[in-house]
């Protein structure tokens, strides 16, 4: 019998929508349930600074609430926050956006995504995204009906999208290409010359691209660029940004979305009704953030890079193959030397080395003979994680 031809007979899960059915648990999710049952585990699997939020951020917050600023805002966003939002994106990305009509904040890049494939996505439309790649985006889509079609990247070519594989995947149904430089998991990033090629192919092929550039700041080389700063290429995007990364405030739940006009209109009307605004208390923090914030960010980037350094050094000395990520807080080793699988080598280093990493092929199968191992965590753990790997690697 069809999943379509399920009726609804009495059990409770029946009542879930087909699509939603489908869509398969994150592979972090669950391996992260095993992690939390163990002791003694130095994680280097977690997404997420290990920062806390800096505190002149977290005391705007708590003198919004002093002063009893606990409403709605306008759905858009505290113009304010906006006017912050569109001076740093000009200064910072090179982009114009108009403050009160192309700026909407929203709760995270999470839901900035969200709503602007809900907005563009008509059932069966394609969407392209390079892979590995973060592991909401084909779930993302699936929920909007849409098709998720996914390019491999690949590790000798430091995981660029190239024009190439880009346009092999191209059908007359393609509509949506997502890019998420520097990216999760790799650390991959992409100059302004091989952003332009890619520019190109949006171009000739009347591609909208949603530009998830969450850990632009986390660059560590050449200064990032955006591909809607390029020719041509600001009415062709959605450029999404927020907090959680570069400020260490992924629980404010607060990031944005910068568009012309009749798209930010298009997603307004979906955030209006499905989340109304993001929490004023978290856009009062994001407005020091972005006003006051730049000297803590410079200092954690700063931390992050040391780290890399150590990281990256440290996988060489053991003999662990690694391309030299120039972005974000992760490094991608490669592991299939070891005769292991992604998952059986982060499953076997848990339970011989209580060291957890997350198996690349919870990124997309071209993540396959990779772990995906994260610096958010301090130099004390750090160590410790590389002399256990190393110990782990030897034994194999
Ligand atoms: N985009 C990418 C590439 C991410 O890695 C993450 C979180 O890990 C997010 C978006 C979610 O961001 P937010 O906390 O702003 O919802």
């Amino acid at each position: 019998m069809s999943d379509m031809s399920v009726k609804r007979n009495g059990v409770v899960t029946d009542f879930v929508a087909n699509h939603v059915r489908s869509i398969p648990r994150s592979g972090i999710r669950d391996f992260f349930e095993i992690v939390q049952s163990m002791t003694d585990v130095v994680s280097l699997g977690i997404g997420e600074p290990d920062f806390a939020t800096p505190w002149h951020i977290r005391e705007a917050a708590i003198y919004a609430l002093e002063k009893g600023r606990t409403g709605y805002t306008s759905n858009l966003g505290l113009p304010r926050l906006r006017k912050s939002i569109a001076r740093y994106v000009r200064q910072n990305y090179h982009v114009e956006y108009d403050a009160l009509s192309e700026v909407l904040v929203a709760v995270g890049v999470s839901e900035a995504m969200d709503i602007a494939l809900r907005a563009v996505i008509n059932p069966g439309d394609e969407v392209l995204y390079h892979s590995p790649c973060y592991v909401s985006y084909s779930p993302s889509i699936l929920l909007v009906h849409g098709k998720p079609v996914e390019i491999p990247t690949l590790a000798e070519d430091h995981f660029k999208l190239r024009a190439e594989a880009l346009k092999a995947k191209i059908t007359p149904k393609s509509k949506v290409l997502i890019l998420n430089f520097p990216t999760n998991p790799t650390g991959a990033v992409m100059n302004q010359q091989e952003l332009l090629a890619i520019a190109e192919v949006c171009q000739q092929h009347d591609l909208l691209v949603i530009t998830d550039e969450i850990y632009s700041e986390l660059s560590y080389g050449e200064a990032h660029c955006s591909i809607a700063s390029l020719p041509g290429m600001r009415e062709r995007c959605i450029f999404l940004h927020g907090f959680s990364k570069a400020f260490a405030m992924t629980g404010f739940r607060v990031g944005y979305a910068c568009a012309p006009v009749a798209l930010i209109e298009a997603m307004m009307r979906i955030h209006q009704y499905a989340m109304l605004c993001a929490p004023i208390i978290s856009q009062e923090a994001a407005i020091e953030a972005l006003e006051n914030g730049q000297s803590d960010m410079e200092q954690m980037r700063e931390q992050y890079q040391l780290r890399r350094n150590f990281l990256l050094n440290s996988f060489r000395e053991i003999g662990i193959p690694c391309f030299n990520a120039q972005g974000a807080f992760y490094l991608f080793p490669r592991i299939d030397q070891t005769g292991l699988n992604s998952r059986e080598f982060a499953v076997r280093l848990l339970e011989e080395q209580k060291v957890a990493v997350v198996p690349g092929n919870a990124f997309g199968g071209s993540g396959e003979g990779h772990v995906r191992c994260s610096y958010a965590t301090g130099m004390d753990q750090l160590e410790v994680a590389v002399e256990r790997i190393g110990k782990f690697v030897r034994s194999l």
